[in-house]
């Protein structure tokens, strides 16, 4: 069975996705208020005690808001910097923690490839997360796209990558200049222009769809992050049929069923 992600919400104001193959159900980051997730999850007709693990990114804010909430309910997987940092933040320790490195390891069904990407958290990972047929790549929350995470996310069916902010409507806009040194940094977030590289990059080794995910709302359109990339698509020849181009939204659930 492929495949299916369910992106609960994802920006700059929480992070939160859902995903299945119909025998095994795993949530990348926890983000959004717990009452969001339950509801998103019902709208499935899943409750937490269908879920078999909660992989984390990061410790940030914007992945673990529900962790303390919803944690009770799972196995919490990430690396054990990465839960160090979320049980300091939250003053309590997970229930069940479940320490990964960048080897593959299983839930149920699903094969699950961490890999290190480059922010300002303790040891923040994307992950590949594979079923017999469907691979499917999770990638945000990073200040570049390296070599090695390019062929992590090789042969992906479904990469969701991060296009986060217009550098223009960044550098002109209201943050202090210290957090925009933090975005625009190596350990920060990719800009719309530079998930528009990556993104083509991705198609070259073979994904099929692309979500942009995790966009600013401060720093960002979706109109924005989407023609930028359709654009710099469009002037490499790629067109709709060789990759299909979305946005992930941030306070509705963006549905992808790899199976069609
Ligand atoms: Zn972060
Ligand atoms: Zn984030």
């Amino acid at each position: 069975m492929a495949l299916k992600i369910a992106i609960l919400g994802s920006g700059s104001k929480g992070n939160c996705s859902l995903l299945s193959d119909g025998r095994t159900s795993i949530l990348i980051d926890a983000g959004l208020a717990p009452t969001a997730i339950v509801k998103r999850l019902s709208d499935f007709g899943l409750d937490l005690s269908d879920i078999d693990g909660l992989l984390l990114t990061h410790e940030h804010d914007d992945h673990i808001r529900a962790v303390e909430q919803i944690a009770p309910f799972l196995h919490v997987y990430s690396h054990p910097d990465t839960l160090d940092a979320v049980e300091k933040r939250q003053r309590v320790p997970l229930h069940s923690r479940m320490e990964i490195g960048e080897e593959e390891f299983s839930i149920g069904t699903l094969d699950i490839r961490p890999f290190r990407v480059s922010h300002d958290a303790a040891h923040p990972f994307g992950f590949s997360v594979k079923d017999f047929e469907t691979k499917v790549t999770y990638m945000t929350d990073t200040g570049y796209v390296s070599k090695g995470m390019l062929s992590v996310a090789k042969g992906s069916d479904l990469v969701v990558l991060e296009s986060n902010h217009d550098k223009d409507l960044l550098t002109r806009g209201v943050y202090p200049y210290y957090l925009k040194r933090r975005i625009l940094s190596d350990q920060g977030h990719l800009s719309n222009e530079e998930s528009a590289l990556a993104a083509y990059d991705l198609i070259e080794s073979g994904a099929k769809r692309i979500v942009l995910a995790h966009l600013s709302e401060q720093n960002n359109l979706p109109e924005l992050a989407y023609w930028t990339t359709e654009n710099y698509l469009s002037s490499k020849g790629v067109t709709s049929s060789d990759c299909a181009l979305e946005v992930a939204k941030q306070w509705s659930t963006t549905f992808v069923d790899l199976s069609k």
